[in-house]
């Protein structure tokens, strides 16, 4: 199965790429994942991404392109993969279409979450990421068993830091010029499906499975 994850930030990308991950049994590669562990590690790729990041604003094509392109000629990528928050413009799409080219594969779809505007602020403000895992949780529709620690891992949560209503309503904006566009991109290619992302976790959860040919 190789598929990307496509949506407004909010949209419970991240969310639902955990459970596609567990029941098709491949990697799951999250471009803002690998950004924040580099912050974390204090690299000097996390340097360049951070400055961007804290504004709402997208990091360079050219830097997101080489690390999706080294990820995906790894070893483990051959049974497939899941690409969550990437591509988020039409060079990074255009760029992956080579890349996957050169590897003599194709995408088997694109999942497109639709959420309303308001929701995703509310959905973003109320965020909670694990330290350790970088699972999300939300502190209203989705809480962990004890406040403020990771259910799986034990973790520590926190709350990120371009997750205040400013910089979400920033990236709402680039997502709207963006990336938006690649919803044509890939109705054009006729492997895009539009899932209605405001349903309980679950049940788009359900949706999405389904639509990959899943069996949960
Ligand atoms: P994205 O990866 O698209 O930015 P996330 O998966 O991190 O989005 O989800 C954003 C927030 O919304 C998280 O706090 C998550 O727990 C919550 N969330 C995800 N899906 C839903 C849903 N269907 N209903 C309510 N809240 C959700
Ligand atoms: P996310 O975790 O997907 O919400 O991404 C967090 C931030 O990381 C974004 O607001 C961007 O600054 C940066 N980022 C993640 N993926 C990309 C991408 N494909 N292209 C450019 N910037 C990205």
């Amino acid at each position: 199965m190789r598929t990307i994850l496509l949506g407004p930030p909010g949209a419970g990308k991240g969310t639902q790429a955990e459970v596609i991950v567990k029941e098709f049994q491949i990697p799951h590669i999250s471009t803002g994942d690998i950004f924040r562990e580099n912050i974390k590690n204090g690299t000097e790729l996390g340097k360049k991404a951070q400055e961007y990041m804290d504004k709402g604003l997208l990091v360079p094509d050219e830097l997101v392109v080489a690390i999706v392109e080294d990820r995906l000629k790894k070893e483990d990528c051959k049974k497939g993969f899941l690409l969550d928050g990437f591509p988020r413009t039409l060079p990074q799409a255009e760029a992956l279409d080579n890349v996957l080219k050169d590897m003599n594969v194709t995408l088997n779809k694109v999942i497109n979450i639709e959420v309303a505007k308001e929701k995703l602020i509310q959905r973003a403000v109320g965020r909670r990421i694990c330290r350790q895992c970088a699972t999300a949780y939300h502190v209203d529709f989705n809480p962990p068993e004890k406040e403020g620690i990771c259910d799986k891992c034990g973790g520590e949560l926190y709350q990120r830091a371009d997750d205040t209503e400013e910089t979400i309503s920033k990236r709402i904006e680039v997502y709207l010029k963006d990336t938006k566009p690649l919803i044509k991109y890939y109705q054009d290619q006729d492997i895009l499906v539009t899932i209605d992302g405001e349903k309980d976790i679950k049940e788009v959860s359900k949706a999405v499975v389904q639509t990959l040919g899943g069996e949960s």
